[in-house]
Order: structure tokens, then C-alpha cells, then sequence
């Protein structure tokens, strides 16, 4: 062995593919017993992938299913596409990707806390909004009204069309082939109204960790981008309580500072109060393994207290952000070019890529005019729609 590879400790490494199947997950079993918690999902217990396929020599299933998702060409189109605010309002503001990326942070750091699988947790989050269309929200509903009234869409569902059948990735199969665990976690976001069991505790995670950083990021990105002032945000009994502990700490903050701390403040009290919420119910309960938990209530979950403050919070940004008259224009103008454009593609269905063309004789032009849309970024969304109608278009 190469001494430079000893001293960092890569003597184990395994270096084939072929005998290692047994040993990774047997080391990763032995890890997973020493760090997790009875509760959590562990690696061990997969139930495995639909197209059955031999472990990897060196990585977990879930840190497979996490790599599988990174590398997915619908991961890196995220980098394209809207959270709240479009390109046109500078390049401060989060994007669906970063948005992705400090739920995933986020989510390690409650998952590490509570003792679950944190590669499992990763993947969940990277993989949340992979299916959003272009233009946020309003992307979602306009698609969802082209289908309408026999068909509906959900950046949801339409997340697992895509690990399922549109990524390219493999020969031997559609789609990613992603873990048991990880597809049972995205449908259970589908309906949330009707789960026959609750979610597994790595997505109640992630859950939290999307609703903590959106009310965090969305509060930043409304006074940077001046819709709002933290004086009127001030009205929040959270934000009251942010602003008092920061003055308490801190003087003469310039509006910078105050901003950037305020929003500390928002992740650290949501973090804080989750994990001792969920702390107590899982003492309280007592799940001995992920199956007693799926059975369970959820726990991973603000306290009453905070979660009527989050949407005290919410119910302002939705009034004042989501609904200020130039995020309206911009929605209205997102929704007509995709309902234009879905009605184009439908009488020229040529237009379609051709792998497109062919999965379109499988779900039917409509179908997978929707599906291509959704896939599309904000720019390359308003690239072919003016292709389709000129430069003159609303
Ligand atoms: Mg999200």
C-alpha cells in the first residue's frame, strides 16, 4: 500500500466492484448501528431498486440515489428557474437551486441532531422541487389548468415522472432507478391530504427544513429586493422577536448586518425549536425501528407556538411578496406563454425533441407537451416561445 494513501487512512478502499457488494453494506451497517437512532431508516433495510442492481463497492444506496440525483440533468436545470423572483430582479435572490441547497444543509444538520440517515436526508432534499416548472408557482398552475378538467399536474408527481422515466441515464433502464425509500418519500409529498402512513422521519426532515428555509430566505431576499422594510416586517410577532434579540446583542448594525443577522436569527430559532419539539415526541413515542415510526404520528414539526408565528410570517409575504402587483405581472405573463405554448405544441408536435416525439405516442401529445414544458427553464421557456410567436409577443 502507498504510504500517501495510508496516512489518509484509504488502506480499506475497496478497488473492484465485483466481491465488495457484501462488505459495503455490512461496514455501512455496522456505522449506521453505532451512529443512527432505533428510528432511523437504515441503509441496511433498504428494500431495494425496481431494476435490481449490484451494490456499489464504496457508497450506500442513499448516497448513490443522492449522486444519481446530482448528476440528473433536471438538477442542474434548477440553477434556471425561479424560487420567488425571476433573473430580471438582479442575481441576489435565490434561485430554485440555492433554495435546494440550504434545504439540504439544513436538513443534514436536523437529521445529524436527531441521529437519522443523513445520506437519505441529502438525497430527499436535493430531490424536493426537481419537478418545478419554469416560473415557480405560476408555472405550476397554469400547467395544472391546461390539463384541466380530466388531467392535473403537481411539480410533485411530475418529480417522479422524471427519476422514473425521463432521465436519460442508464442503458439498462428509464430514469434514475432511485431507492424504494426515496420514491415512498416523494409520493408521500403527492397528497399530503390521504397518506396511509407517515411519511418516513429523513421526510419529515426535509419538510421542515423546506418550511424554515423559505420563511428565512423569503424574508431576506423581500427586503433586499425593497418590497418590504424590516420595519413594516416588524408587524410579525417572529420578526419582533428577531429584531429584539439582535438589538440585544448587538449596536449601530448597519442595515446590512441587521438583515443578515435577523435572518440568523431565523434559522437558528426554527432549528432550535424543532429539534426540541421532535426531541420530546420521540421520546415520547418511542419508535424502536422506521416501520414503528411510519405507524406513528408526525413528529418532526414546529411547536404549536412557532408554527403560528410561521404563518403569521407567511400570510404577510404571501399579501405583500407573492402578490405585489409586479410579481402578479410577472405571473400572468408566465401563465399565457405557457398556455399558448402548450396549445402550439399540441398542433405541432414535430417540434418536440425526438426522444420526446416517441414517448409522446406512449402518454399522447397533450401529456407530454406538459411534460416537456415543465422541464424547461425560465430562459429557455421564453426562448422558444418567442421561436414560436416572434419577438412582438406579450
Ligand atoms: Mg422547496
Amino acid at each position: 500500500m502507498d504510504r500517501r494513501f495510508e496516512s489518509h487512512g484509504l488502506q480499506s478502499l475497496p478497488v473492484t466492484l465485483s466481491n465488495s457488494a457484501h462488505s459495503i453494506l455490512q461496514r455501512l451497517s455496522e456505522r449506521e448501528s453505532l451512529l443512527l437512532a432505533p428510528y432511523a431508516m437504515k441503509s441496511v433495510d433498504s428494500r431495494g431498486r425496481k431494476h435490481p442492481e449490484p451494490e456499489h463497492a464504496y457508497r450506500g444506496p442513499f448516497q448513490r440515489d443522492r449522486d444519481r440525483i446530482v448528476h440528473s440533468a433536471a438538477f442542474r436545470r434548477l440553477s434556471g428557474k425561479m424560487q420567488v423572483f425571476t433573473g430580471e430582479r438582479g442575481d441576489y435572490h435565490r434561485t430554485r437551486l440555492t433554495h435546494t441547497q440550504e434545504v439540504a444543509s439544513l436538513a443534514r444538520t436536523l437529521s445529524r441532531a436527531l441521529r437519522l440517515n443523513e445520506d437519505l436526508v441529502e438525497a430527499l432534499a436535493l430531490l424536493h422541487d426537481i419537478g418545478h416548472p419554469p416560473f415557480g408557482h405560476a408555472g405550476e398552475d397554469a400547467l395544472d389548468e391546461c390539463l384541466q378538467p380530466d388531467g392535473h399536474f403537481s411539480h410533485n408527481q411530475y418529480a417522479l415522472t422524471i427519476v422514473e422515466d425521463l432521465e436519460e441515464r442508464y442503458p439498462g433502464f428509464p430514469g434514475l432507478n432511485l431507492s424504494h425509500e426515496v420514491l415512498e418519500s416523494q409520493i408521500t409529498r403527492v397528497d399530503k391530504t390521504a397518506p396511509s402512513h407517515s411519511p418516513l422521519l429523513e421526510a419529515q426532515v426535509v419538510d421542515a427544513a423546506d418550511s424554515t428555509t423559505y420563511d428565512a430566505h423569503d424574508t431576506d431576499d423581500a427586503i433586499k429586493l425593497e418590497l418590504l422594510t424590516l420595519d413594516e416586517l416588524s408587524e410579525m410577532s417572529l420578526i419582533r422577536e428577531a429584531l429584539a434579540a439582535v438589538n440585544s446583542e448587538f449596536t449601530n448594525l448597519d442595515a446590512t448586518q441587521l438583515r443578515a443577522s435577523v435572518v440568523h436569527y431565523l434559522l437558528n430559532r426554527q432549528v432550535s425549536d424543532i429539534l426540541a419539539t421532535s426531541a420530546k415526541d420521540l421520546l415520547r413515542y418511542d419508535f424502536q425501528s422506521s416501520d414503528e415510526a411510519r405507524d406513528g404520528e408526525l413528529v418532526v414539526r414546529p411547536s404549536k407556538e412557532l408554527q403560528e408565528q410561521k404563518e403569521e410570517l407567511e400570510s404577510f409575504l404571501y399579501e405583500r411578496v407573492y402578490r405585489h402587483p409586479e410579481l402578479l405581472k410577472m405571473r400572468q405573463r408566465a401563465q399565457d406563454r405557457l398556455q399558448a405554448m402548450f396549445l402550439k405544441y399540441q398542433t405541432h408536435p414535430e417540434w418536440f425533441p425526438k426522444k420526446y416525439q416517441v414517448r409522446a405516442r406512449q402518454v399522447g401529445v397533450r401529456q407530454m407537451a406538459i411534460d416537456y414544458l415543465a422541464g424547461m427553464t425560465d430562459r429557455f421557456c421564453d426562448d422558444q416561445y418567442v421561436r414560436m410567436f416572434g419577438e412582438s409577443s406579450p
